[in-house]
């Protein structure tokens, strides 16, 4: 029979949340994610929907109770819907989440409530389409705003925005994406940029904006009450008063949660990344290529990952210490 253990890291830290990247390709290529030009993994090196339901179930039956979905744009994936299906029903899995670009919202909102998907987190970075069009270099921010209503009417438990702000680029939209969000009874999460991949369009060390600067220009126009959530690792949420809505705040620069961070990301090659500042990964492709559909064995190696997990991550603007881009990583 099998022993069921959970997963806890040298520093104590349990990782009960995996982030699981299904592709690195995607329909945008926002500025700060993507180099202009990108080679994308060639399909046979990608994880196939067996191999995800494996690790998934592998990871379920070590603790895991949260799984995120992610990429690239994992709406682009053709199998997504089945994907969403077969890791919706592990037993044991608390919560099936995704984060999406929303350009193909519009039609597939309501398939993948149906097909057993919790929650969505919609990333939108302006509301204004000559701004959007240069900030992901292709432009739909029409579909991304119909995707953020088709979700809102699929009745899924909670649709949350999210906003990376550059300096320069978009921080005169904080209050209107702000607006934006709690006139619709969403949540919103401002996000730092991060220096993850080595990209030409922008020196990030300038566009830098520190989650209290946001805080501080949202301050003009809205009361912001301390909430109890938390989901681990660098992010802190704030209540807006009377609205259902909450102001979250991912401050990888400025702020170091890592001693409670609970989570590890597989990039869509089936890489085993346990920081996402750290480039030390364990690949769980090997594993799953050599012995397919053995589980146990898949396990045993996921308890040793996590054995090596690091205890922080050093970020730093002015270096790009971490070749690998957000699309790879699975954010
Ligand atoms: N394509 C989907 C999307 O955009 O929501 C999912 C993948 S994307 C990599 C996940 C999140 O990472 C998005 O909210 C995106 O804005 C954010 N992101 C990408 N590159 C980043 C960076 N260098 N620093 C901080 N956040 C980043
Ligand atoms: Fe694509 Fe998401 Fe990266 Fe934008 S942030 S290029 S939508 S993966």
């Amino acid at each position: 029979m099998t022993v069921k253990t959970s997963l806890v890291d040298p520093f104590g830290r349990t990782v009960d949340y995996l982030r699981l990247s299904v592709t690195d390709r995607c329909n945008l290529r926002c500025v700060y994610c993507m180099a202009e030009d990108m080679t994308f993994l060639p399909r046979a090196q990608l994880l196939t929907l067996e191999e995800l339901r494996d690790t998934a179930a592998a990871f379920v039956d070590l603790g895991v109770r949260k799984i995120r979905l992610t990429g690239g744009e994992p709406l682009i994936r053709r199998d997504i819907l089945k994907l969403v299906e077969v890791v919706a029903s592990l037993p044991g899995l608390d919560e099936l989440t995704m984060t999406s670009n929303g350009v193909l919202l519009p039609k597939m909102a309501q398939p993948l409530k149906d097909a057993g998907l919790a929650r969505l987190n919609i990333s939108i970075d302006s509301l204004r389409a000559e701004r959007f069009k240069s900030l992901t270099r292709i432009g739909g921010l029409a579909q991304v705003l119909a995707g953020i209503r088709a979700a809102a009417d699929a009745g899924f438990a909670k649709v949350k925005l999210n906003a990376v702000i550059l300096a320069g680029f978009n921080d005169d939209e904080v209050l209107d994406l702000a607006r934006f969000a709690v006139d619709r009874g969403l949540d919103i999460s401002f996000i730092e940029e991060m220096p993850l991949g080595e990209i030409s369009s922008h020196s990030r060390n300038s566009t830098q904006v520190s989650s209290a600067q946001i805080r501080q220009q949202l301050a003009s126009e809205f009361t912001l009450l301390d909430s109890a959530e938390s989901t681990g690792g660098p992010s802190r949420y704030l209540q807006v008063a009377h609205s259902p809505s909450k102001i979250g705040f991912i401050s990888p620069m400025t702020n170091n949660f890592c001693d409670t961070c609970n989570r590890v990301r597989l990039t869509a090659q089936g890489r085993l990344l346990l920081c996402l500042g750290n480039e030390h990964s364990v690949d769980l492709r090997a594993v799953l290529r050599r012995y397919p559909g053995d589980i146990e064995r898949l396990k045993r190696h996921i308890i040793f990952a996590i054995e090596k997990k690091p205890e922080r991550h050093y970020f730093d603007p002015d270096r790009t210490d971490i070749v690998r881009f957000m699309n790879m990583t699975g954010g």
